[in-house]
């Protein structure tokens, strides 16, 4: 009878409350993990990594260290997505600046000092026991490029996956569709990121002093320092203007779940493939 009744309960059950519910980690900080949570948690539990990549340089009416903020934000709101289920490792804030590094407060790692440093970041990951490295990074132009090359390699050379995502061009079609404009280095998406952020680190009262230029094509002009702080991805468009933080919000949330949507299309087709 009692086996009866046990039987009974059990099919009077939803489904859902019959599987176990995975328990969250006490953090998804590196920063904030004991070693011996660490333990318990990676490989067993966690196989993915989201490590944020920026820089410091001018940011039109905004905070030099927008391309900090960003990533790091991005990470924090994607991690605890179920079907990314990652850690997040501290953040690498000193980047390959270039041609914005004469600027007030900017600074600039040179690319023979930085790789070196990253790969040895990566490779730290790596031997923790992380497959999936998601490099979530704010900073483009030469930056990019190095970053992809290194993921790539220390993916071949250490059978683990890599992915870099740059998030202003991944969800580029969110600009667009928000603002009606691609927007552009410091343009109107940007500072609206930062915006929803922190209202406090958009000066509107500075647009009046601020330039902004086109980005040039490649293999046109190249112009160091950087004539102005703002480079738009397209001429006359994408300039700061109303500072509506509605739209703001918007953008911050259609970028999380853009650059989530990206990161577990990848995921799940390495799954798929029988990488992981
Ligand atoms: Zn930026």
């Amino acid at each position: 009878m009692f086996r009866f009744l046990v039987a009974l309960v059990l099919l009077a059950l939803p489904a859902a409350a019959q599987q176990p519910v995975p328990q969250a980690p006490p953090s998804r900080w590196m920063d904030e993990l004991n070693w011996l949570e660490f333990r318990e948690l990676v490989p067993a539990r966690i196989k993915t990594v989201l490590l944020t990549t920026g820089t410091l340089e001018p940011h039109g009416v905004t905070a030099n260290g927008a391309d900090n903020l960003a990533p790091v934000k991005i990470a924090e709101a994607i991690a605890v997505d179920p079907q990314i289920n990652a850690l997040i490792a501290p953040h690498i804030p000193y980047g390959v600046t270039g041609s914005m590094a004469p600027y007030p407060g900017a600074t600039h790692i040179p690319p023979e000092v930085y790789v070196p440093y990253v790969r040895a970041v990566l490779l730290g990951l790596v031997r923790n026991g992380f497959r999936n490295i998601i490099i979530v990074n704010g900073h483009g132009g030469l930056q990019t490029q190095l970053l992809n090359d290194l993921a790539r390699d220390v993916s071949l050379e250490h059978n683990v996956n890599t992915l870099v995502v740059n998030w202003w061009s991944t969800c580029s079609q969110d600009a667009e569709a928000v603002f009606g404009n691609p927007g552009g280095h410091a343009g109107e998406n940007e500072t609206a990121f930062i915006q929803a952020i922190n209202p406090r680190l958009v000066h509107k009262e500075l647009l009046p002093k601020i330039t902004s230029t086109p980005n040039p094509p490649p293999a046109t002009v190249s112009a160091t320092p950087a004539p102005s702080s703002i480079g738009l991805y397209r001429e006359g468009a994408g300039n700061p203007t109303d500072f509506d933080q509605k739209k703001a919000d918007e953008y911050f949330r259609r970028v999380n779940s853009c650059v989530a949507v990206a990161v577990k299309d990848t995921l799940k087709k390495w799954e798929q493939a029988g990488f992981h």
